[in-house]
This record gives C-alpha cells, structure tokens and sequence, in this order.
C-alpha cells in the first residue's frame, strides 16, 4: 500500500470534532433528561410545599393577630369571628380550624354550623398541633383528604387556648407542584430543541467547511498539486481557504523554485567542472602542444573563478536568508563608487570597445546613506550585467539625478534588453532568460537577487525598464545624506 493511501486510512479513522460534539450533545441529553424525570418532578413538589407552608404560616399568624388572641376563648365568642375565619379559608385557599389542646374542635369554617365537636381528637392525634407543620395529614381521619397542616398557638393575656389550624389539600399542592413542573418541561424542551438547532448550525456553518478545510490541508501535506478549497462564504472558514490555497500555491511555487534551484546550481556546478576535468585530463595525457598551454591555462583560470564566484554568491545569498542583511550605513559619496566601479570593469569595456557615458547631478561628489561595500557591489553586478548584454562599439549611460531628497541612479544600456515575460523573474535566483545564455556564458543568475536583497534591507527600490532589442535602465534609490 502506498504511503499516500497509507495516511489517507490514517486520517479518516480520527475521532473528529463533530463526533465529539455529538456525543458531549448526547451525553447532556440524556443525563439532563434523566434528572428531569428523576429529581426535578419532586425538587419542584418540596419548593411548592416549602413555600406553601411559609405562606400559609404567615396567614395564620397574621390572623392571629388580627384579634382572635384578644378574645375571651369562649365557643361563643369565637363564633362571632367566623366570617372572618371564612374571608382568610378563602383566601388561602384552605380549610381553617381552632383546636383545643385537649382535642376539641371550637371552629371549622368547613362546618360551621355544627362546631364545636367536643373530644374529636385523643392525644395521639392531637400532637401534630405542636409541630409548625405536618405533611399529608387527615388529622386522624377528621379531614376529608390528606391536607398540609400550619398549626399556630394561641394565647389571650398569657394563658394558652389552642392552635389555629390552617389545612390546606395535598391535591393543591400537588396540582400546582405539576403546573410548575410541565412549565420546566416545556423550557427543558425548548432547551434541548434550540440545542439541536445549534447544533445543526455549527454542522452546515462550522464543521462542513472545516471537513473541506481538513481534507483540503491533509491533501497539501501530502502533495502539493491540489485543487483549492473551495467555500462559498466570506467569513472566517472562507478566509482561511483563501490562506490555505495561498499557502498552497506558495509550496508549489517554493517546489518549483527549489527544483529550478537545484537544477540551476548542479548546471552551474557541473559545466565548469566538466571543462576544467576535460582540460586537465588532456594536459595529463600530453595532447595540448606546450605552445597552447597558456591559453589552456587561462581557460581553466576563469572556469575556477566563476566556480569561486558561485560558490561565493550562493554563501552570501545563504547568509542573506538566515540572518537579516546587517548594513553599516555611512554617508558616502555614491560618484565615487560609480568612479571605482568603472574603473575596475574598464578592461573589459576597453576590450569590446564599449564607452561609458556619466551624467552625475552637479559637479561635485553626492553624498548619499547607505552601506557603502553592499552598493559598490549593486552598482558592479548592474555595470557588469550592462557589459554582459551590450554590443560591442555600444555605449553605457550611468546617471545619477536628486528628487525629494533622494538620489536616484541608473545604468542603461543599448544592449539585448529583457523580454516582457521574463522581466518580473529576473529578480529571482538561477533566473537567467534563455535569449541571454547566447551572450552570457558566466554568469550564474544570482547578482540581480543580491541587488534586490541589499536594496530591500535599505528599504528602498530598485526597479528596471527594458524593451526587447532596444536595451534595459535599471534604477536604484537612496536617500540624501541630511547633514549636506
Ligand atoms: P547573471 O549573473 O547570470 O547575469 P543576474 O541575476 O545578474 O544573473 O541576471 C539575471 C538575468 O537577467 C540574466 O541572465 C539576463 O537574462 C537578465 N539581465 C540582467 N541584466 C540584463 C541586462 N542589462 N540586459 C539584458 N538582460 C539582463
């Protein structure tokens, strides 16, 4: 099996977040579910009856104070009170009594005509009356269903009489305990369904572009010639497909650029070493005649030199990449530099008959800011290049003009200039455009990359204009020195 199909089994056997997130979903359903019907129903029945108790002793005390402690305690005069009693049963929805403490029922608002019952309760029965409340109680088979009963004592001027007894129906309770418990339900419904919808959300919002986005980047870090991810929306998950295809296409750029990089330096490597193998080998077997030696030996001289040069180039390059450029910026005089430069390639201008023409902004030196080593080096590679790809008996201008406080300056040539296709490549390494390899049979494609890198850690351009035929300028900027 392949090592692509290999990870591909690999990567679908995950546990993925959508699975995770369905069955944390699941696992709420089911255990909020479970405490709902286990515990909820009789937590709501134990508050209703918790808070049913507190009310129904706070009527009662408040009827007792209302003056029934005032009272003489007499049958009959507490009758005189039943319309009362019969405003606050209602209102409480209750059933009230007045119970002596040795068992006799002085007041039943259920009753009223009949009371008092004299001796209803023993003192089994009637012990209840001293606990604030009892639960699911008939009051020894006197009431007519299970009842809550708040009882409260009364007193009249210290001396003790009785409870006030307020009986409320458990089926009230019990029925209010259900209203409350079907309200929670419906909310723990509504809950659980506006869950689900979420979920379903995240499903077509979240996780289907993340299933593209997955799939889209395992397939990168397996090959890097994929199609792009394709989302349909603007938002994060859209964006970062974008990235991705960017990223995408940057590796496949970066491929290509490492092959072309590779080719580019076994090609450079391998054509002088094969020259300087073969001269060697024919000095060796004593086939060069000693006349021609010396023109052997200067062949084999700039074989070793452009090796150096490569070598040296790449390295530099190499350093470019790892540490920032460090530049040891100086104010120096930029007509000087161009002097030298001239100056050093003036052999090989002489010997194709080449002329310099220097139009340099005013008479005097220009001082410019920069690292003086890394611009001779720019302005060498550009004079270099402008040799390279010139006629012979042709001329090349180097110019330097000031705008805005800065210095511009350009090396043109009338030479074979740079076809339209090939002039954003130029920049990059080993780029050599394949009309120039006729006329450049040194050159390694690395100096215009080293410009560029030296310009870019002076934050500033370096740009070319060149017409096929017609010759190539390129520029390059610097600020003024402010001091002049
Ligand atoms: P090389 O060392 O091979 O010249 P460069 O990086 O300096 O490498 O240049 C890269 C390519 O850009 C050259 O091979 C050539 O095709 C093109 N080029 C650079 N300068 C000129 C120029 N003055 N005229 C025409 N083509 C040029």
């Amino acid at each position: 099996m392949s090592n692509k199909r290999r990870r591909r089994i690999h990567i679908f056997g995950k546990t993925t977040l959508i699975k995770k997130l369905l069955a944390f979903y699941l696992v709420i359903v089911v255990v909020s579910f479970y405490f709902m019907l286990a515990v909820g129903r009789s937590y709501i029945y134990d508050q209703v009856l918790e808070e049913t108790t507190t009310s129904l002793a706070g009527a009662a005390d408040r009827l007792v104070r209302s003056g029934i402690t005032g009272e003489d305690f007499t049958a009959k005069s507490l009758k005189k009170l039943t319309p009362s009693f019969d405003v606050a049963a209602k209102a409480a929805n209750c059933q009230i009594l007045i119970i002596e403490d040795n068992g006799d029922i002085i007041i039943d608002t259920e009753q009223k005509t009949k009371a008092p019952y004299y001796n209803v309760l023993d003192h089994g029965q009637a012990s209840f009356l001293h606990e604030n409340a009892t639960y699911d109680y008939t009051i020894g088979g006197y009431l007519s269903t299970p009842c809550l009963c708040v009882s409260v004592p009364l007193y009249s001027s210290d001396n003790f009489h009785g409870f006030l007894v307020f009986a409320h129906s458990n089926s009230f309770i019990t029925n209010r305990a259900d209203y409350y418990y079907n309200i929670l339900l419906n909310v723990y419904y509504i809950v659980i369904g506006l869950l689900l919808l979420t979920y379903i959300g995240l499903y077509f919002f979240c996780f289907i572009p993340l299933k593209k986005l997955r799939a889209g980047s395992k397939d990168f870090a397996i090959g890097r010639d994929n199609p792009p991810i394709i989302i349909h929306s603007n938002d994060e998950y859209g964006e970062m497909a974008e990235t991705l295809n960017v990223l995408g296409e940057e590796l496949s750029k970066f491929d290509e650029y490492q092959r072309k990089f590779l080719s580019g330096i076994s090609h450079d490597f391998r054509s002088p070493l094969t020259s300087i193998h073969g001269y060697l080998q024919a000095f060796r077997e004593g086939l060069i005649p000693p006349e021609e030696a010396e023109r052997y030996y200067d062949i084999l001289l700039a074989e070793t030199d452009r090796l150096t040069k490569l070598t040296n180039q790449i390295i530099e390059l190499n350093s470019y990449d790892r540490n920032n450029i460090l530049l040891n910026v100086t104010p120096f005089d930029i007509h000087e530099t161009i002097r030298k430069v001239t100056d050093a390639l003036n052999g090989r201008a002489v010997s194709h008959n080449i002329n310099y023409i220097t139009e340099l902004a005013g008479d005097g030196p220009l001082i410019v800011c920069g690292d003086s080593e890394k611009i001779h080096q720019v302005l060498f590679n550009l004079v270099e290049n402008a040799l390279k790809f010139s006629p012979d008996n042709s001329y090349i201008t180097i110019r330097t003009s000031v705008k805005k406080g800065k210095a511009f300056i350009s090396v043109r040539d009338t030479g074979i200039g740079i076809p339209k296709d090939d002039i954003n490549s130029i920049w990059d390494r080993f780029y050599k455009s394949d009309h120039s390899r006729g006329k450049d049979k040194t050159g390694t494609g690395l100096g215009l990359s080293i410009c560029k890198e030296i310009m870019t850690a002076h934050k500033e351009m370096i740009d070319v204009i060149s017409t096929e035929g017609v010759g190539s300028t390129f520029t390059f900027r610097l600020p003024l020195d402010k001091e002049k």
